[in-house]
């Protein structure tokens, strides 16, 4: 008997404690409860009661954004550009020259240039040069390299067509960059420009992205071959056909014709002046000072 009022009172107990677990479930949520709703409640607590406040749930986060469309008409930006420029231009002779730029930016007196945090890249078409030719080119680039502080890289021969509106952007012939210049010879039946006395013409496309300055990006120089073949056969004729070039890169970096007949960008070819002069080297000077453009 005792064994089994033990067992009934164990059974009793079991049952008192299933019914404490319950009630204290049910405590333990009222608890919940009350807390919740006094915490949540308005103010007038007569305790203290220290709420620290719950992070806010974070937003739900924003799509990304989408990819920028990559444009079709230019090469991703910045290709090559240094943080500072490359070379430093030398310093223009004391007295000055006469000078006068192709192009102005948007104050009227900044004149349109290369980037000189970039190279400027060239190639050859030497399709109809005459024997000599090429090496008086890159002893021309040279020299307005060492004027200018720009940086030339020649990337070698190109059978592009010479045309002087060539498109500045050809991915399909030079890769995802902006044209390089493009140097080469024609005659005047090939090019109309070269017509007359002409021996040689030569200029720079100019672009700009939004408020950029504009800079060239990309040129071309054509000589007469007919005109000049002759010439390189004369006696001293090597120098003078410096001098053409050279007039020629002057109008690719940016300077325009001078009415000073001392100055190298005088329109008239001159046996006497074969070397840049004070005013073209000065204006030379200022076209390797020109701004860096990154974005494009
Ligand atoms: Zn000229």
């Amino acid at each position: 008997m005792r064994e089994g009022r033990r067992s009934a009172d164990s059974a009793g107990v079991r049952a008192f404690r299933r019914l404490l677990r319950g009630a204290g479930v049910v405590l333990v949520l009222l608890v919940i409860v009350l807390g919740a709703g006094v915490l949540s409640g308005p103010g007038g607590l007569p305790w203290a009661v220290r709420v620290t406040a719950l992070p806010a749930p974070a937003p739900p986060s924003p799509p990304p954004p989408p990819e920028p469309e990559k444009p079709r008409d230019r090469p991703p930006a910045g290709l090559e550009v240094a943080e500072f420029p490359r070379g430093v231009p030398q310093p223009p002779p004391a007295g000055g020259g006469t000078y006068a730029f192709t192009g102005l930016q948007g104050d009227g007196v900044t004149p349109v240039a290369y980037d000189p945090c970039r190279p400027i890249h060239y190639v050859l078409n030497g399709l109809g040069a005459p024997p000599g030719g090429e090496p008086i080119v890159h002893a021309a680039v040279a020299r307005i390299s060492e004027i200018t502080g720009l940086v030339f890289v020649h990337d070698g021969a190109s059978d592009e067509p010479i045309a002087v509106d060539r498109p500045v952007y050809q991915p399909e012939r030079y890769g995802d960059r902006w044209a390089p210049v493009l140097i080469g010879w024609q005659s005047e039946q090939e090019e109309p420009a070269l017509a007359g006395d002409v021996v040689g013409q030569a200029g720079s496309a100019a672009v700009s992205l939004g408020r950029s300055p504009s800079i060239y990006v990309t040129g071309t120089l054509v000589l007469d071959a007919p005109q000049i073949a002759p010439v390189l056969e004369r006696r001293g004729g090597r120098a003078v056909v410096e001098a053409i070039v050279l007039h020629e890169l002057g109008h690719l970096v940016g300077l325009a014709h001078v009415d000073d007949a001392t100055e190298l960008m005088y329109p008239q070819v001159q046996q006497q002046v074969t070397d840049l002069g004070a005013g073209d080297r000065t204006g030379l000077a200022r076209l390797g000072a020109g701004a860096c453009v990154p974005q494009l």
